[in-house]
């Protein structure tokens, strides 16, 4: 057997590929002295939950029908990163500019929404942020002038109105991966990125105080390890004992979805009730290169519970079973708590039946009529091989569903889970995550602020400048 080579460096990120890892990535090569290797499974970024076929494409900015205030002040505040590196890339690949309207359907829903546009327009203006300028409420004309095919065929005396935000953004995020790694790569030469490099084994010298990470082929001694596998990531956590890890199981939810011909000019969501953590279907007119080869609108994402931590990859089954059975009564228990709080209960039937053969297109049906009346049952296919997986968090200990992203810390380590919105904060938390582990690392090391919000804005400096400005700081 031939012998393994052997690299001693210092943070290792496994998952690199990923809109996540390529976020840290991007981090820590244009704003760090630190040896930096990245390691991914697969031969091109973006190929699992960042690809443009595995979620919805929307640039998150807070403008939701289900997210509480500090929620919506946070994803306000890291969606900035996304924006300011959409706008210095200027690649029209990347991302385009559209309309987002949350659309409330009946009385009930439209008084929910009338109340939740003063909200947001409260919480932004309290965070200083000129979003209010974009944001609109629409009645019926006013929805029917962007979105003519949402009021035609609709039953007059239905009350229809929507929360308009002018200024959304989709997103491919597969190739905000690729920028955030060229970036990575300009900045620092030397980064060794490693494509078609699956880690399997992974484990701490807690002498040494070093990671041990192994590939087929090589073997890496890193002072610091970051993973950004999304769903997989709970297990490494576990194995090393981060904080929190082992209270902590997945429920995977898959979202699948739907193929039409165009009938939207932007996206249309519907209203979402607060605490049900994955959203209701809407309706997009496709932008995405990938996307548009198949599909004119895009409907979903419809959901469903799945045993994969990865869509279709039979092989990660038994890592999934293993988050439950490995705290079976604490699982159970949760389970149940989760499934009997807030209505999910009956949102998890709903779903189970809208995943069945035949009337499952049915149902599904009904529920876009919502959206677009005049959609018929042969304008829907189901679009095969699409949609990710979110990786849903359980607590345990509370037997609550956790909502959002949520890092586990570890020594000199982080596991980055990243259910809806992740891929629109990827860029924030890739810098905050390389900030917080560069500065356990100790004085050797630095993060350079300017540096890195200069990469943000499309300027790049290079290694060799960064550390004589690092010296000129000093
Ligand atoms: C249906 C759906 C809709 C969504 N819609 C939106 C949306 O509209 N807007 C939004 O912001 N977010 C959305 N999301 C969430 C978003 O897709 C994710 O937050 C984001 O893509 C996660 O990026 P990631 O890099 O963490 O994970 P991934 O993109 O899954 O990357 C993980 C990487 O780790 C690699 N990897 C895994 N295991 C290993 C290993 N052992 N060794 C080496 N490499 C490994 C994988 O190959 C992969 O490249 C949606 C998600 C779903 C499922």
């Amino acid at each position: 057997m031939s012998q393994k080579r052997m690299h001693r460096v210092d943070v290792v990120v496994v998952g690199a590929g990923g809109v996540s890892g390529a976020g840290v990535l991007r981090a820590l090569c244009t704003a760090t002295n630190a040896k930096v290797v990245g390691l991914e499974q697969y031969g091109e970024p973006g190929m699992v939950n960042s690809h443009p076929l595995a979620n919805a494409g929307t640039g998150h900015r807070g403008v939701e029908p289900n997210y509480p205030r500090e929620k919506i002040a946070a994803i306000y505040r890291k969606s900035g990163y996304l924006w300011r590196t959409v706008r210095a890339k200027q690649n029209p690949l990347l991302a385009e500019k559209t309309h987002h309207m949350i659309l409330g359907v009946g009385k009930a829903e439209c008084a929910i929404l009338k109340e939740r546009y003063k909200m947001l327009l409260e919480t932004f203006a309290a965070l200083g942020a000129d979003i209010a300028n974009d944001l609109e409420f629409l009645d019926r004309e006013g929805i029917q002038m962007l979105e003519p095919k949402v009021i035609e065929g609709r039953n007059e005396n239905e009350e229809v109105c929507a929360i308009l935000d002018n200024n959304g953004l989709v997103v491919d995020f597969q190739v905000l991966a690729r920028e955030l790694l060229n970036d990575a790569k300009q900045a620092n030469p030397d980064l060794d990125l490693r494509f078609n490099t699956q880690v399997d084994t992974v484990s701490f010298d807690g002498e040494k105080e070093l990671y041990r990470i192994e590939t087929d082929e090589d073997v890496f001694l890193a002072k610091a390890l970051i993973v950004t596998c999304g769903a997989d990531s709970l297990a490494f956590a576990q194995r090393l004992n981060a904080v929190d890890a082992n209270d902590h199981s997945i429920l995977s939810i898959a979202g699948n979805f739907w193929s039409a011909p165009a009938m939207v000019n932007g996206k249309v969501y519907r209203y979402q009730a607060e605490g049900i953590p994955f959203s209701n279907p809407h309706a997009d007119k496709v932008m995405s290169k990938v996307m548009s080869k198949q599909v004119g609108m895009s409907l979903g994402p419809t959901i469903i519970p799945v045993l994969f931590t990865e869509r279709n990859k039979w092989g990660t089954v038994p890592g999934f079973l293993w988050l439950w059975a490995r705290s079976p009564v604490r699982g159970i228990r949760s389970l149940f708590k989760v499934l009997f709080e807030k209505g999910i209960l009956g949102f998890a039937v709903e779903q189970f039946f809208d995943g069945l053969p035949i009337i499952g297109k049915k149902r599904l049906l009904g529920k876009f009529r919502k959206i677009i009346p005049t959609l018929r049952e042969q304008d829907i296919t189901k679009r095969k091989g699409a949609g990710g997986i979110r990786p849903q968090l359980v607590n345990l200990v509370t037997g609550t569903l956790e909502m959002g992203n949520k890092i586990f810390k570890g020594f000199h380590s982080r596991f980055v889970t990243t259910p809806s919105p992740g891929a629109s904060i990827a860029v924030a938390e890739g810098m905050e995550v390389a900030k917080e582990i560069i500065a356990e690392l100790g004085p050797d090391y630095f993060f350079d602020e300017v540096a890195f919000e200069s990469a943000v804005d499309g300027v790049i400096i290079t290694a060799s400048r960064r550390e004589s400005h690092k010296e000129l700081v000093c």
